[in-house]
């Protein structure tokens, strides 16, 4: 098994918004950072189109091209990059372990910025008509829905904020969902029960996305599950809203996480782990933008650097991470 000599000083896993972020930091800060990319460079925002919400970018700009840009920023900086999948860590000592495959990589400190994934419905055209009328992110999508009819799916806090905020653009919105009581919290159920547009279908699942990559979305199958029967109902867009999944399997062992498996940071990013940073979608279930996770990476960034620097100055009064005192003097004895 190939084990690198080398100690890091800052290995960034993910490379979303908040990855690259991260890495365009520490990189601008002489600290040569290696970025593990994971399978799917650019994260969520390279199955998107136009982003229209980025600051900077007045026309928009699509996603890929933003995320090819960021890295570009984050390679001129003197980020390493590696290209694959981290398959194992292990965080019980310092400096910390991370394969990818076989080949070992250590560090002194972690920014773990590796999203979460949408939960899909399983559906075989779904990925092809993905934006294309199939969507996961209303914040990021609504406005191209301007006098057009939606469905989105789900009945939690995110299926009412994005019927809501659909709402604002759509004729129709439709909400469908597999049973026949919402999960979302009670002021948002509310308001979406008092908007005019919003209307809801009980009991019901969709079992197909009508449409072609050429022409987009014109309608979903529905089955209404008491009865088993089926209709086809039009519509120009699909919100599937029905969770997300983050990526945290490799860390639970050792990471302090939330009921629905969030990393639980505090105090800006510190994890439970001194050293260790989470940044991104992979602890933030509420916000999910690239910008709200390209500025926690840097707020991971600036929290590893301070690390670093108290690290070799057990005096230092940058950092107040009692945790981090205690691997000072550990790392002393
Ligand atoms: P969620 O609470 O897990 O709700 C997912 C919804 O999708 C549920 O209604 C579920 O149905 C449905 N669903 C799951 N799998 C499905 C499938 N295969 N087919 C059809 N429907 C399916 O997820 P979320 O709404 O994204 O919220 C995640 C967390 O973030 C929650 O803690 C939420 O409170 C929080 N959040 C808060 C806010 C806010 O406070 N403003 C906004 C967004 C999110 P069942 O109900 O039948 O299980």
């Amino acid at each position: 098994m190939p084990v690198r000599e080398e100690i890091h000083d800052q290995i960034i896993l993910g490379s979303g918004p908040a990855g690259y972020t991260a890495a365009i930091y520490t990189a601008r800060s002489n600290c040569c950072p290696i970025l593990i990319s994971g399978l799917e460079p650019g994260g969520q925002l390279t199955g998107t189109t136009l982003v229209e919400n980025f600051p900077g970018f007045p026309d928009g700009i699509d996603g890929p091209e933003l995320m090819e840009a960021m890295r570009q920023q984050a390679e001129k900086f003197g980020t390493v990059f590696v290209h694959g999948e981290v398959s194992r860590v292990d965080l019980s000592e310092h400096p910390y372990k991370v394969w990818v495959g076989e080949d070992l990589h250590r560090c002194r400190s972690l920014i773990i910025c590796t999203g979460a994934s949408p939960r899909m419905l399983g559906l075989p055209n779904e990925k092809d008509l993905y934006g294309r009328g199939v969507s996961v992110c209303a914040t990021c999508d609504g406005f191209f829905y301007r006098d057009k009819e939606v469905v989105v799916v789900g009945g939690g806090d995110t299926a009412m904020e994005d019927a809501l905020f659909l709402a604002r653009f759509a004729t129709r919105v439709t909400v469908v969902h597999r049973r026949n009581e919402l999960r979302a919290s009670q002021p948002l159920q509310q308001r979406a029960r008092e908007n005019a547009r919003i209307q809801f279908v009980w009991d019901t699942v969709v079992t197909g996305i009508l449409g072609d990559t050429e022409k987009g979305v014109h309608g979903v199958q529905l089955q209404h599950l008491p009865t088993g029967k089926e209709e086809e109902y039009p519509c120009n867009g699909i919100f599937i809203a029905i969770g997300h999944v983050p990526n945290t399997l490799l860390f639970e062992t050792y990471l302090d996480l939330d009921d629905w498996g969030y990393i639980l940071t505090r105090n800006g990013t510190e994890t439970n782990l001194p050293g260790v940073f989470a940044a991104g979608d992979v602890q933030d279930p509420f916000f999910r933008q690239a910008i709200t996770a390209a500025g926690t990476g840097c707020m991971a960034a600036m929290q590893s650097q301070r690390f670093l620097e108290c690290l070799e100055d057990a005096d230092c009064k940058k950092c107040h991470s009692l945790q981090k005192r205690r691997l000072v003097s550990q790392t002393e004895d």
